[in-house]
């Protein structure tokens, strides 16, 4: 689950980790009475939406009054902004933050993330902040330094320290900057982030250290022992169809494809999409309706794949085990019916009552196409789409 950057900045702010003073606003005059609030003569006002680059889009604009405040809120509240982290379609605004102006004299990058490849919590700083890091990581990889942390030990002073001086953290701020990435690390091991981002991390001219932008990724699994964390969660920001899936218990991610895939299991569901990769097409979902799917469950699932108008046929894999085949087939003989299916549909269902629920398919009279083994229906529903 991600959050905007404002709420990323309160639970900073709870660590002890310093920010600019700023309040969030969801209207043009809000955001000049924020303004107002926070006094002072320079303001920065900052489309919140769920990815970055928002700088490089058009999303995070200095004004130099409370008149050029109300200009580029209005500017940017409720454009679509286009960034490379949003697609080409780009995100709608609805939220701003609205800043006190920081004098940057430089700009840092420092991360606390769980690392794939070594499976440890890494801690990551860079001397190139403000950028998009991913950029420095393949231009200039040695630009970036990571340390991995013993989780009971903690991140040591140490290496605090080797990451503040790597990055050139002049003599004077080494103190405020190793404090800040220590409360950066207990705070990504509190709130269960698996990636907890400072972007830049900043100098001031007086020498003091400040986050002025702030991202977490938080693992879903373990939202439950995070009520705070889920109460900021954004709806508007998530795909609708992944919301409206998640409302049935049904696992969906959107994909680019044009095959939608309806399983059951989330092992059967990747190989499913890997078949069809194979077999030359591409996947428009993935989607496990779990073990215990009803028929209610299977007409959402239908309904949420034919929303999307990528979707040029659908193939359903079942494996039928406590699961029976012929309740999977009732479900989309009903669903089919519901939904009125106006594209192919192949089905492949093995296991618990196979003959019995290939005659349900058959004496729908619907026009579903059967398959016997992962390559047949493959093949059957590429074949159906070209
Ligand atoms: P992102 O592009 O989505 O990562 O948004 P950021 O919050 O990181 O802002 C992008 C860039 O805008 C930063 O790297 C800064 O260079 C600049 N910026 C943000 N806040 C301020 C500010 O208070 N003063 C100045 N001068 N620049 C700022
Ligand atoms: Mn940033």
């Amino acid at each position: 689950m991600k959050i905007h950057e404002y709420q990323a900045k309160e639970i900073l702010r709870k660590y002890g980790v310093v920010t600019p003073r700023g309040i969030p606003c969801f209207s043009v005059d809000e955001a000049v009475s924020a303004a107002e609030q926070l006094g002072g003569s320079i303001w920065v006002v900052k489309a919140q939406i769920h990815a970055g680059g928002r700088g490089k889009g058009g999303g995070v604009k200095l004004a130099r009054s409370k008149d050029e405040v109300r200009q580029t809120a209005s500017e940017i509240l409720g454009m679509q902004l286009v960034t490379h982290q949003t697609g080409p379609e780009g995100q709608k605004v609805r939220r701003l933050l609205v800043e006190e102006g920081a004098d940057i004299k430089k700009e840092y990058y420092v991360a606390a993330l769980t690392d794939r490849a070594t499976q440890k919590v890494a801690m990551m700083a860079s001397s190139e902040g403000g950028m998009d890091i991913e950029e420095v990581a393949h231009n200039t990889p040695e630009k970036i330094i990571k340390v991995f942390v013993d989780p009971l030990v903690g991140l040591t002073d140490a290496q605090a320290t080797e990451l503040a001086n790597g990055i050139g953290v002049p003599a004077g701020s080494l103190p405020q900057a190793i404090d800040t990435l220590k409360k950066l690390y207990t705070c990504y091991m509190d709130t269960d982030a698996s990636l907890a981002e400072i972007n830049p991390l900043i100098l001031e001219g007086n020498g003091n250290i400040k986050a002025l932008d702030a991202k977490f990724n938080f693992d879903s699994n373990a939202l439950y022992r995070h009520p705070d964390i889920v109460e900021m969660r954004d709806l508007d920001e998530e795909d609708a169809d992944e919301v409206e899936a998640s409302k049935f218990d049904l696992a969906y991610i959107s994909l680019d494809g044009n095959i939608g895939c309806l399983v059951n299991g989330a092992g059967l569901a990747m190989a499913t999409m890997d078949t069809i990769k194979l077999f030359g097409a591409e996947p428009a979902n993935f989607l496990d309706v779990g073990g215990g799917a009803t028929t209610e469950k299977v007409t959402e699932a239908f309904k949420i794949m034919l929303k999307n108008p990528k979707v040029k046929g659908i193939l359903v894999n079942i494996f039928g085990g406590i699961m029976r085949c012929d309740t999977i087939a009732t479900g989309v003989v009903a669903a089919a019916k519901e939904v009125h299916l106006s594209v192919p549909l192949v089905v492949r269902m093995k296991g618990t009552n196979e003959d019995l629920g290939k005659k349900i398919l058959v004496e729908s009279g619907l026009p579903i196409i059967s398959a016997d083994t992962m390559a047949d229906a493959a093949t059957k529903i590429v074949a159906a789409v070209k």
